[in-house]
């Protein structure tokens, strides 16, 4: 089993991904070329900045933070995001595994772009799945992120199929992801799955732009704004109507 992790960087006292006060490890490496990724940085595997860290590193690093994650009032734990963490199945298993054994919450965050059995072998190991589902139409999503949504279709269903909670989210951007038919069949689609118990709607930002001319890339969604007010409670009504109180924008 792999006992060293491909890292990007980490964060201490993460509120964003997962309940509570976290440690967020942002694995390296991703299957998926996002449009509007904020993070182009963590996409390939390989780079000459990545931190390698053993199981242990992480558990001690965690250990250190243990003091501040019940200060939310909701309790907290490690969180494993990216880049894409499934890429790394198994060291983050062997890392999950010896949190969960010292009593730590453990929160995946994934675009669900692979399917295999090392991953369903993470998914028994993880305490709350955070599952980014881009796009309800494949052609939709092939523009958007360049793969078709059958993995993270079928990731969805896996999860559903365990009865183990899930958070589903999507990040709303304007004139991609806020067609009005889409994001019904978007919710019409996940309404019957029990295990979900929060959808989270992510207003797409420009905080990553300044990245791509640093890696010489071309941003591509150089026009798009970030949605108007209006935009964004166009589809929390969208999402309400199928999961209630249940849909949160972050
Ligand atoms: S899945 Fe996440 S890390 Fe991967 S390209 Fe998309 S936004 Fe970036």
């Amino acid at each position: 089993m792999a006992k060293t992790l491909r890292i990007h960087s980490f964060e201490t006292f993460g509120v964003h991904d997962g309940p509570g006060i976290r440690l967020v490890v942002f694995a390296q490496g991703c299957p998926f070329r996002c449009l509007y990724c904020h993070n182009p940085d963590t996409q390939d595997l390989e780079t000459n900045k990545t931190i390698l860290k053993t199981v242990d590193e992480i558990i001690e690093l965690l250990e250190r933070e243990k003091p501040y994650f019940g200060k939310s009032g909701t309790g907290g734990g490690l969180t494993i995001s990216g880049g894409e963490p499934t890429l790394q199945a198994k060291a983050v298993t062997a890392i999950f595994k010896k949190a969960q054994e010292k009593g730590f919450h453990t929160c995946l965050d994934t675009c669900g772009a692979i399917v295999n059995k090392d991953v369903e072998e993470l998914y028994r190991y993880t305490d709350l799945l955070l599952l980014d589902v881009k796009h309800i139409n494949n052609d939709w999503h092939r523009k958007l992120v360049g793969q078709s949504n059958d993995n993270v279709l079928k990731n969805a269903k896996i999860r559903e199929k365990s009865g183990r909670e899930m958070w589903l989210r999507y990040v709303l951007v304007p004139g991609w992801t806020n067609q009005k038919e889409y994001m019904l069949a978007w919710a019409k689609y996940f309404a019957h799955f029990k295990t979900v118990s929060r959808v989270e709607i992510l207003p797409y930002h420009e905080l990553g732009k300044h990245k791509y001319q640093e890696l010489g890339r071309k941003y591509l969604l150089e026009e798009i704004k970030p949605p108007s007010q209006a935009e964004i409670n166009q589809a929390k009504e969208i999402f309400t109507e199928y999961f209630g109180e249940k849909v949160l924008v972050h």
